[in-house]
């Protein structure tokens, strides 16, 4: 294949449809084949990115979660139903943004309480019912008509904790061990920026589920990232990055600039499917030498900006047959030509696009964190076989896919 810039976009699309797709993303687990991006976890039934699980069902980005069922951001918790960013509980039904608590039911921010009902806002209470104290006996009989499989009961226990959330006073903010941060639910960051659901992460912006030991640095509109991502801009379902842009699902890679499915490389530009690459520069897939490579991927860049590719979703996705490519300018108070919001690039934002050589988006924050996410299949699983070996495959691919589906060990048996 010829490398052209006038004909970069369509080849890079070509070759993305003729590369494998990891099937499923389950490892070091145990009968968890119905979900995806599954680690460590044994037992679990239609669980998404979690990992450290046992006997989790209908779960989604949580961890360490046992006999639980339709939870969700939540981690440590056990013989847990439908709950939402709790942690640390124990037989707890309904609650939401709940920690160190056993026993409680339809519940939101309490901390180190134990049988509660309909409680909102509580520290260190036990046997409150709607905020207010019983004694041990009254609590009893009234856990007795607590029937959650009776829909209009949940309904008024709904309706009446409602009333009570609306008047109890909340923090403005999910944040733990922060300095200088915006955003919901950080921890242990430091100059963060709207970020989301994101651990250790700092000097950067826009990051969304950056959520393992080692979050961002220095980056802007990455995530979900487990951990590592370093000087890099939209970079998703990747770890370990370092000066990387436009990449999605891949591993190890500095130097790297719009890739899919790659593993242990750098200098590649353009590439798909690809892994232990250190010993040069690749376009394409294919190797060239470095004054070529400097020389094409610039010629390139030029034809992407032309063309209005802004991000990896562009390059894969966009409808080069319209009329409406929205000329890059500099202005930092804009529009979003997806959702037409107002949003504006801050000052720290573009001091980083200039040292990266990033063109100011055309998109607002909101939709470039959608695109990422739009990147992935949605959360439904499918029967097919894996392209290669041909064993059955549990993936979120339907059988009509028009990708190349592997299953994981094929993906990395023939990942070259
Ligand atoms: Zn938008
Ligand atoms: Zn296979």
């Amino acid at each position: 294949m010829a490398i052209d810039p006038k004909t970069f976009i369509q080849d890079f699309r070509d070759l993305y449809l003729k590369s494998p797709q990891c099937g499923s993303w389950t490892r070091a687990s145990e009968n968890c084949d119905y979900g995806d991006i599954i680690t460590v976890s044994k037992d679990c039934y239609m669980c998404f990115n979690s990992g450290n699980c046992r006997d989790a069902y209908y779960c989604e980005d949580s961890r360490a979660l046992k006999n639980s069922v339709d939870c969700a951001y939540c981690e440590d918790c056990e013989l847990c139903y439908e709950c939402v960013d709790c942690n640390n509980c124990y037989d707890s039904n309904y609650c939401q943004d709940c920690s160190t608590s056993e026993n409680i039911h339809f519940s939101y921010d309490l901390r180190r309480c134990k049988d509660c009902i309909g409680c909102v806002g509580l520290r260190d209470k036990q046997y409150y019912i709607f905020n207010k104290a019983h004694s041990p006996e009254a609590y009893a009989e009234a856990l007795k008509t607590l029937d959650t499989s009776n829909p209009e009961i949940i309904r008024r226990i709904d309706l009446k904790s409602e009333e009570l959330k609306r008047k109890i006073p909340r923090m403005f903010v999910h944040q733990f061990d922060t300095q200088n941060c915006t955003g919901d639910y950080i921890y242990h960051s430091k100059n963060a920026y709207q970020s989301f659901d994101t651990r250790h992460t700092e000097d950067s912006g826009y990051i969304t589920q950056a959520n393992l030991d080692r979050g961002t640095q220095n980056s802007w509109d990455c995530g979900p990232v487990p951990t590592g991502i370093d000087l890099s801009y939209d970079v998703s379902y990747s770890h370990f990055s370092f000066n990387c842009k436009h990449v999605y699902w891949a591993g190890d890679l500095k130097d790297c600039f719009y890739c899919t499915n790659c593993l242990e490389s750098s200098n590649l530009f353009g590439c798909h499917y690809l892994k232990n690459k250190e010993d040069g520069y690749y376009i394409l897939n294919q190797k060239v030498d470095s004054a070529f490579y400097t020389d094409m991927t610039k010629a390139i860049v030029r034809e992407l900006d032309e063309k209005g590719i802004y991000t990896l979703h562009d390059l894969l996705h966009k409808n080069l047959n319209t009329d409406d490519v929205t000329p890059p300018h500099q202005e930092r108070d804009r529009e979003c030509t997806l959702c037409h919001e107002s949003f504006s690039i801050t000052d720290a934002e573009a001091k980083f696009y200039k040292e990266m050589k990033i063109k100011f988006s055309i998109y607002c924050p909101h939709c470039r964190a959608t695109q990422r996410i739009a990147l992935r299949n949605d959360r439904r699983m499918y029967k097919r076989q894996c392209d290669a070996c041909k064993n059955n495959l549990i993936t979120t691919y339907p059988p009509d896919s028009p990708y190349i589906v592997y299953c994981l060990d094929c993906w990395f048996k023939h990942i070259g």
